[in-house]
């Protein structure tokens, strides 16, 4: 990572953790290796957020939590990396702390994790999103719309950034940011081909409130739809979760490797 970028991610920290406003806001202090890259997994949703509900009552903030630990998982082997997570139970994180919190691990990876859900119930597969101030399509705006929507859940305060504002941040994103991110989706949406099913036209850009630093490269995964029976079933099965974290661990190998190059 250049000093620029550097410069960049401790000017965000400040107004992240500025932003996010929570004194009693628990940052990661566990041990790092050296010289190895830190990934922050960041499962949506979470206590009294459940997330998108499937049709036989299955949460989506248990389906990420289990998802993103079966990640840390397949990333702990080796030394490989240094893994991070903004939530390893049922606990309600804000936004803008999940930011904060990939901000002050700094961490050089961020992915989201979530489950779709669409009004058309044959809708199916995954799809990956990455920042943009404006979103691809219709789809991916209504897909940050509700995403974004979680701190408006039990009555957390929000508007901490106004809507004037959030084009203008999700526009500081820098070049070298961009480009590292929409890799990171790209890589994602070749280590899945084959394995996983994915949407039509899976990789797309939306102005989600959790990708705002400027200086992580990150995607938002929405892993599937809870709305599909057949994707839900997969969602919900541990070998299936334990499949698709190996196919996630595979493409940030890639990533790294050609960050590397
Ligand atoms: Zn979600």
């Amino acid at each position: 990572m250049c000093n620029n970028c550097l410069i960049t991610r401790r000017r965000f920290g400040f107004l992240a953790l500025a932003a996010a406003g929570t004194a009693g806001l628990a940052l990661p202090r566990r041990a790092r290796a050296q010289n190895v890259p830190t990934v922050m997994l960041d499962p949506g949703h979470g206590g009294h957020d459940p997330g998108a509900i499937a049709p036989d009552g299955t949460f989506e903030k248990t389906i990420t939590l289990a998802s993103a630990l079966a990640l840390r998982n397949a990333l702990g082997t080796g030394g490989r990396y240094n893994v991070a997570m903004t939530r390893t139970d049922d606990s309600f994180v804000t936004l803008e702390d999940r930011v904060t919190l990939a901000v002050s691990a700094g961490a050089d990876l961020f992915i989201a994790m979530h489950c779709d859900h669409l009004p058309e119930p044959s809708d199916r597969g995954a799809s990956i999103y990455t920042l943009a101030p404006d979103a691809s399509d219709s789809l991916a705006a209504a897909v940050a719309s509700d995403e974004n929507a979680a701190d408006h859940l039990g009555g957390v305060p929000v508007a901490k950034v106004s809507p004037q504002v959030l084009p203008i941040l999700a526009s500081l994103e820098t070049r070298a940011t961009r480009i590292a991110s929409a890799t990171f989706a790209q890589d994602i949406a070749a280590s899945f081909q084959g394995s996983m099913v994915l949407m039509p036209d899976a990789v797309r850009s939306a102005n989600f409130a959790v990708l705002r630093d400027p200086s992580t490269p990150s995607a938002l995964l929405e892993m599937g739809c809870l709305t599909n029976p057949l994707d839900e079933q997969l969602l919900t099965d541990k070998v299936h979760q334990a499949a698709m974290a190996q196919r996630l661990a595979a493409a940030i190998d890639v990533y790294f490797q050609t960050q590397k190059a």
